[in-house]
């Protein structure tokens, strides 16, 4: 069998704790791996060799850094249906969805390629007499990612580019359901030019995490993953006195006014609902028609177009959709289905019990759509996380836009119209981070940062684009007197500009 080691210091290595993880293929159910799992001792080894690392690292022309991101620009375009061949492997996502991934990754490594722009301080002259002030922004040190299953590759790259960049040496503690992907983006930067011990990679689970917030010697985390976790995450890592930026789960709706183009709503909901099993913190996972005719024409739209989806592995071509994540998760979602019937909503397309020929041991869910779900119902309170879709009826706009506020949630939402004053309105007053206007999955390109709001997010900073150069590094302001002939004698008062 297989076996996913750490990488500390450019070597693969199961330290010392003895423990492992079996890893699977969802689309099969056969476990193609064991993992290690590191606890104390593997983050503390990987902390001493990131801090070495740092010294050379820190001090090397950011514009040397940039080439490294130039190089593993063109191997990860190279090595594009590899990496989405890694990705669809141990998570079940199509392989043309599993590309997607890469691309919107590769942006982020393109925007990193620009950070000789992005690390230029400010400067005064003559801010006093003879007093100039320059300030710029410095690396902050060792910092670590903690990541989720459903983008193994996305999302490690929304961190680690960023990171590097702006000079420190990274540990990411990648999520220990499909692990293989972290280890295939370490190859690719070693290939790239990066030296060992800048990115360490750690397996592991709580005992990991725990260690990395407790660590002295890291000075920041980033994590990306479910609420609970996200709020824990940042309650230690900031007890424990680190930066911590912590994205959390989702709960995304989108609203269709009586007056969108039906066909379109529709094409976009399917995508954006059941696109890799709806395991997206983006995904659609409310419907919110606005009227009852809205609603009958957009039910009578989507259920053929359900019942014809192409769900299968991703070694099958033309597939739209996949498996879930592990066979928990698909218990899960069918009792959420259940429960969701009990509690009064109408299961217009039921994907319990989904099997496919050949595939049978595979942790499928079937596209599913529910109607006339209500606020107070379970199936719309949690995260599903799942290939459900949800149709809650709204009578008007205004209700719709109260329903989406008072959410815990805030990631993503979208509005379909053609009237510009809702749009409009909606893009003022909606309680969200990130908007779409007939745009169903508004995450923002590599230049702009990715953030959600409410309890979608804990920190004061955003992923990757200008928010992350704020994250990953600290400003410093520096006040300097030339010529230095200039004598006024001993000042007791506070220092003033005169
Ligand atoms: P998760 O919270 O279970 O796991 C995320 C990471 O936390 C993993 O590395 C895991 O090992 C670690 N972890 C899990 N339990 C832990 C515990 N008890 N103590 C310490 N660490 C723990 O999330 P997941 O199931 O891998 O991913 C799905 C979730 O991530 C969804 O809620 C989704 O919305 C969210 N997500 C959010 C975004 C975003 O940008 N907001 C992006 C992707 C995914």
């Amino acid at each position: 069998m297989k076996k996913i080691q750490h990488i500390i210091n450019g070597q693969a290595t199961s330290g010392i704790s003895t423990q492992t993880q079996s890893v699977y293929n969802p689309a099969t159910g056969e476990q193609t791996a064991d993992l290690v799992l590191g606890g104390l001792d593997e983050v503390s080894l990987a902390v001493e060799n990131s801090k070495q690392a740092f010294q050379s690292w820190s001090t090397t022309a950011p514009a040397k850094r940039a080439k490294v991101m130039f190089n593993m620009r063109q191997l990860l375009i190279d090595n594009a249906d590899l990496v989405a061949e890694t990705i669809s492997k141990e998570h079940g996502k199509t392989h043309d969805d599993a590309l997607g991934e890469v691309t919107r990754a590769l942006e982020v490594v393109e925007y990193a390629c620009n950070i000789t722009e992005n690390l230029k301080g400010d400067f005064n002259s003559d801010v006093g007499p003879g007093i100039d002030t320059h300030s710029n922004r410095q690396a902050l040190g060792v910092v670590a990612g903690i990541t989720p299953f459903n983008f193994p590759s996305m999302v490690p790259l929304w961190m680690i580019p960023m990171a590097l960049a702006c000079g420190n040496t990274f540990i990411l503690k990648p999520s220990e359901r499909d692990p293989s992907s972290a280890n295939l983006i370490h190859d690719l930067f070693a290939k790239a030019g990066l030296p060992a011990g800048v990115l360490n990679v750690v397996h592991g689970g709580k005992d990991a995490v725990d260690a990395i917030l407790d660590h002295k010697d890291i000075q920041a985390v980033s994590f990306v993953g479910s609420t609970p976790i996200a709020e824990y995450v940042y309650t230690r890592g900031c007890a424990s006195g680190k930066r911590v930026q912590a994205l959390g789960g989702a709960k995304n709706h989108m609203i269709i006014m009586p007056d969108a183009d039906i066909d379109q709503a529709a094409d976009a909901l399917m995508g954006a609902g059941f696109g890799s099993a709806g395991e997206r913190c983006m995904a659609i996972s409310m419907a919110v028609p606005v009227g009852q005719e809205t609603a009958d024409k957009l039910i009578e739209k989507l259920v053929p177009m359900i019942n014809n989806m192409k769900v299968g592995p991703y070694t099958q071509k033309g597939m739209e959709m996949g498996p879930v994540i592990t066979k928990d998760a698909q218990t899960r979602i069918e009792g959420l289905i259940t429960q969701g019937e009990t509690e009064g909503a109408k299961v217009v397309v039921d994907g319990r019990n989904f099997k496919i020929d050949g595939h049978e041991e595979g942790y499928w869910v079937g596209a599913t759509l529910l109607d006339h779900v209500k606020p107070d119902m379970s199936v719309y309170k949690q995260e599903i996380f799942g290939p459900v879709l949800s149709v809650l009826r709204a009578d008007n706009y205004q209700q719709a836009v109260d329903l989406i506020n008072a959410h815990e949630y805030g990631n993503g939402t979208a509005i379909f119209t053609r009237d510009g004053d809702a749009a409009r309105d909606f893009a003022t007053k909606i309680q969200v981070g990130m908007v779409g206007i007939n745009v169903p999955i508004p995450v923002p390109v590599a230049y702009h940062s990715f953030g959600g709001w409410k309890r979608s997010i804990f920190g004061a900073h955003g992923i990757y684009g200008p928010e992350a150069v704020h994250f990953y590094t600290k400003l410093k302001t520096i006040t300097t007197r030339w010529p230095t002939g200039i004598r006024k004698g001993a000042q007791f008062n506070f220092p003033t500009l005169d």
